[in-house]
C-alpha cells in the first residue's frame, strides 16, 4: 500500500511529510538529481558558496508554511525583523522610509503619520478593502484605483511580489487572499521571514531526513515519462528504465509542474502563461548595521535582501529582464544597490539566476485554468502551487497543495 509522489518540489515533499507523518509507505520519483524544484539551493562554482536559485520570502502568518516547518523541525531557520517594519528607498528622489505596523487587526498604525507611507492619508488604506470582496474575474485595475502615494510606494511593489506579475492586470481575487491572509490579520501575520542560511538548510534537507527516519524512499534523475490508467485508476507509471505497476492499493499524489503534468494527464488544464523572476547575488560581506531587507521604488531593482556573505536582488515580472545581458543586468542592479546603501559602484563578483517560469501569470484568466486536486482517476490526486489552492503561485500556496493532497490520500484510503 504504496503512495507514489511525483515531483520532490514543496508541494510533493509537504504530501510526503503528511503521508510518512501519518504512517504511510511514501516513494517521491523526483526528474533532476536534488530534491527543492523551484525552491532549491545549489553550491555556485563562479561565486564559491551556497546560493538560493532565488530568494524566498514567506510571511510569519503563512500558516501551512510554519506547520510544515514545525514538523521538519526548522521552524527557527525562518529570520527577520521582530514586527512588520518594512524599509523602502526610491532610488529616483533619494528618499527613504519605513513603514511600522502594529501587531493587531485593528491596524491603528494607519492613523499614524509616523508610521504610515508618505504623503498618504489613513482613508487611503480603506480601499484595499474591496480586494477582499473582489469577484474572480476581475483584475486589480478594474478593482482599485492603481495610482497615488500608497499604490506607488507599497501596495503596487507588495502586490507584484506576492503575485509576480504586473499589478494592475493581476487578479484581484489572488491579490485579496494574499491580503486576507496577511494585511487584514495584523502586524504579527506580515513579518518578512527568510531562509537562513538557505532554502535547502530550511526546507529541503531536513523534509529528507524526516521521511527517511520514517521509511519513505527517494528515486532521483527518474523523470515519469508517462502515466498508464486502467478501469479508472492509474494503473502504472512509465520510467526511462521501465513501468512501476501499481497494485489496486496503491496511490499516485502528481505534484509536477504543470507544463509536465498536462502530458501525463489526458485533458488536464492547467495554466498557459508564465512570469519569470530574475535574481542577482552579489559576493559580499554587507558593512554592519545595514538593513536585512528594503524594497526599492523606481529601480531595476525590486527588493534588496542583506545576507552575512552576499547582497541579493530580487525582481518578479521580469521577462523583459530575463531577455538582457547578463553583465549588463549585473550592472544595473549593483547600482540600485550601491544608491539604496551608500556603497562604491565597483562591481563585487556576481551572479545573475534568470527563472523563466518562476510562477504562473496570476491573471484573472490564469486563475480559471487551475484544476482542483481530486481528478478522475481514483487514485490520482494533483499537488502543486498551480493547483487551485485560491492563492498565488507561493510557498504557502505549495505546501497547502501537498498537505491537502495528502488529507485526501488518506480518505481515498479510508473509502477503499
Ligand atoms: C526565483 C523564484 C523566486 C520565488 N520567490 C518566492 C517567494 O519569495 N515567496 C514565495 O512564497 N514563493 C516564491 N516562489 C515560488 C515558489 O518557489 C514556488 O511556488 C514553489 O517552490 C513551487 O513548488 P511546487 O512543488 O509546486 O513546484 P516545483 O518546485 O516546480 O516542483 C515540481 C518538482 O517536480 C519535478 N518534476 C518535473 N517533471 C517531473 C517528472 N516528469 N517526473 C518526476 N518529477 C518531475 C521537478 O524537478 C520539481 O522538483 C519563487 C519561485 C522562484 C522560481
Amino acid at each position: 500500500m504504496t503512495v507514489y509522489i511525483i515531483g520532490a518540489g514543496l508541494a510533493g515533499l509537504s504530501a510526503a511529510v503528511g503521508l510518512a507523518g501519518a504512517g504511510g509507505d511514501v516513494e517521491i520519483i523526483e526528474a533532476s538529481a536534488q530534491a527543492g524544484g523551484r525552491c532549491r539551493s545549489y553550491v555556485d562554482p563562479v561565486l564559491d558558496m551556497t546560493l538560493d536559485n532565488g530568494n524566498h520570502l514567506v510571511l510569519s502568518g503563512n500558516r501551512d508554511t510554519f506547520d510544515y516547518l514545525r514538523r521538519i523541525g526548522t521552524d527557527d531557520c525562518l529570520e527577520g525583523p521582530a514586527d512588520a517594519r518594512l524599509d523602502f528607498h526610491d532610488v529616483a528622489s533619494g528618499e527613504s522610509w519605513t513603514i511600522r505596523p502594529n501587531d493587531s487587526a485593528l491596524a491603528w498604525w494607519i492613523l499614524s503619520e509616523s508610521r504610515r507611507v508618505p504623503g498618504t492619508r489613513p482613508g487611503d488604506y480603506l480601499a484595499l478593502l474591496s480586494l477582499l470582496l473582489a469577484r474572480t474575474h476581475r483584475t486589480i485595475g478594474q478593482t482599485i484605483a492603481c495610482r497615488g502615494g500608497l499604490w506607488d510606494r507599497l501596495v503596487e511593489p507588495f502586490l507584484l511580489a506576492a503575485l509576480n506579475t504586473e499589478a494592475t492586470s493581476g487578479s484581484a481575487a489572488l491579490a485579496g487572499a494574499v491580503i486576507a491572509e496577511s494585511l487584514a490579520r495584523g502586524g504579527k501575520a506580515y513579518r518578512a521571514r527568510i531562509a537562513h542560511p538557505t532554502l535547502g538548510a530550511a526546507f529541503i534537507a531536513p523534509a529528507l531526513d524526516y521521511l527517511a527516519a520514517r521509511g519513505s524512499r527517494v528515486r532521483y534523475a527518474s523523470p515519469v515519462k508517462s502515466l498508464a490508467f486502467a478501469e479508472g485508476r492509474v494503473s502504472a507509471m512509465i520510467l526511462a528504465d521501465g513501468p512501476i505497476p501499481l497494485a489496486s492499493e496503491d496511490s499516485v499524489i502528481l505534484a509536477a509542474p504543470p507544463w509536465i503534468s498536462e502530458t501525463l494527464v489526458p485533458d488536464l488544464k492547467v495554466p498557459q502563461i508564465f512570469n519569470a523572476i530574475v535574481n542577482g547575488h552579489f559576493k559580499m560581506a554587507p558593512p554592519p548595521g545595514l538593513k536585512p531587507i528594503v524594497g526599492v521604488i523606481g529601480g531595476t531593482a525590486q527588493w534588496i535582501f542583506a545576507f552575512p556573505d552576499r547582497l541579493s536582488v530580487t525582481v518578479s515580472a521580469a521577462d523583459d529582464l530575463a531577455d538582457q545581458d547578463r553583465e549588463a543586468l549585473a550592472q544595473a542592479l549593483w547600482r540600485d544597490i550601491a544608491k539604496v546603501h551608500g556603497l562604491t559602484d565597483a562591481l563585487p563578483p556576481w551572479r545573475i539566476v534568470k527563472e523563466r517560469r518562476a510562477t504562473f501569470a496570476a491573471t484573472p484568466e490564469q486563475n480559471t485554468l487551475r484544476p482542483g486536486a481530486r481528478t478522475a482517476w481514483r487514485n490520482l490526486v494533483l499537488a502543486g502551487d498551480w493547483t487551485a489552492t485560491g492563492l498565488p503561485s507561493t510557498i504557502e500556496g505549495a505546501i497547502r497543495s501537498g498537505k491537502t493532497a495528502a488529507r485526501l490520500t488518506l480518505n481515498l484510503r479510508r473509502d477503499a
